[in-house]
């Protein structure tokens, strides 16, 4: 028969036995036989050179205590996740306004596609694919001009409590070079008047902030806050308020993996938001933080082990949030 304070008393006593450094080491070896399989994101060429046959994850408990396996020390690109510092900010800024020109509802659709920007008029989605993060991105640039970089940057240092954390030069370089899809979006976007500012600022504002590299170990760290209500709990700072953590927190798990948004919600059951240089983030609220990074992607832009990875971690620790 069904006995609430027996399970609560089962999850207390798992949380405290769980042995997470085994868990990984099981990760680790269980996705082997996958790096066979999906490829780097050869769009952009610098990412294409990457070793695909690279594996790390780490998990910051709020208490602190982190545990890793694989090259953690390794940085990469972290692209797309760079959206949700970029949307923390903006919506710091605009609050519910920002919805005028972005919305908050999973597109179903890859992460540039041109398709649905037309029939929507040129409001995206949501802030989690490109255009919408491009839109934010322009938000950003009429509040700090020249220095919108340079913000989006220092709050990812603030969150992650790191001041270390940079760019990459090549990667932003080359995506600047091929960004023809983000430069299709801005321009229908600016033709329904979406865009405020110039559109050269805008791009390469967007590109330089997918280009922050991070290892796994920093970005469990910047991502902590939204496990912990928007609070980072080692350092106290607030990152943003409760309301707007379940607002990011339940973009992530709707909208974080693109038209895959819902098979990661199927597998994996956390919010999470990927990146096409490999990494993907994760929360399990009030709880820790996740950070897997491996470049081969699936069809949709999202890593292929990584997710495989995070799936395994919730079955095997219970912790989803379903
Ligand atoms: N910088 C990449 C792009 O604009 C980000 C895409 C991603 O990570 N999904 O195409």
């Amino acid at each position: 028969m069904y006995n609430p304070s027996k399970l609560f008393f089962k999850k207390v006593v798992t949380m405290i036995e769980i042995n997470y450094q085994k868990i990984l080491e099981e990760i680790e070896e269980e996705i082997q036989p996958l790096y066979k399989k999906g490829h780097v994101a050869n769009y952009i060429p610098a990412l294409a050179k990457i070793n695909p046959r690279q594996f790390a994850m780490s998990i910051r408990l709020l208490d602190g205590t982190t545990y890793n396996i694989g090259n953690t020390k390794t940085k990469f690109s972290i692209q797309s996740i760079s959206k949700v510092f970029t949307f923390t900010l903006a919506l710091q800024l605009y609050g519910r306004s920002l919805y005028k020109r972005v919305g908050h509802e999973p597109s179903g659709d890859p992460f540039n596609s041109l398709v649905q920007l037309e029939y929507e008029n040129g409001i995206p989605r949501n802030p989690f694919i490109n255009a919408g993060a491009i839109v934010v991105t322009d938000s950003l640039l009429s509040k700090y001009k020249d220095k919108s970089f340079d913000t989006i940057l220092n709050f990812i240092r603030l969150a992650a409590n790191d001041s270390t954390i940079s760019f990459d030069k090549e990667v932003y370089e080359s995506e600047v070079d091929h960004g023809y899809m983000n430069l299709a979006l801005i321009n229908m976007m600016k033709s329904y008047k979406n865009i405020n500012n110039h559109i050269s600022d805008v791009i390469s504002t967007y590109f330089k902030h997918c280009s922050i590299e991070m290892n796994t170990e920093q970005l469990a760290d910047a991502i902590l806050y939204l496990a912990n209500d928007g609070i980072n709990p080692l350092t106290n700072e607030i990152i943003t308020t409760e309301t707007k953590a379940k607002r990011i927190n339940s973009l992530m798990l709707t909208c974080g993996h693109y038209d895959a948004s819902g098979d990661f919600a199927y597998r994996v059951g956390l919010p999470g938001k990927s990146g096409v240089g490999g990494g993907i983030v994760a929360i399990v609220p009030d709880k820790m933080s996740l950070s897997v990074y491996s470049p081969n992607l699936n069809k949709q832009g999202n890593s292929l082990i990584g997710t495989r990875a995070l799936e395994l971690f919730t079955a095997k620790t219970g912790f989803s949030i379903f």
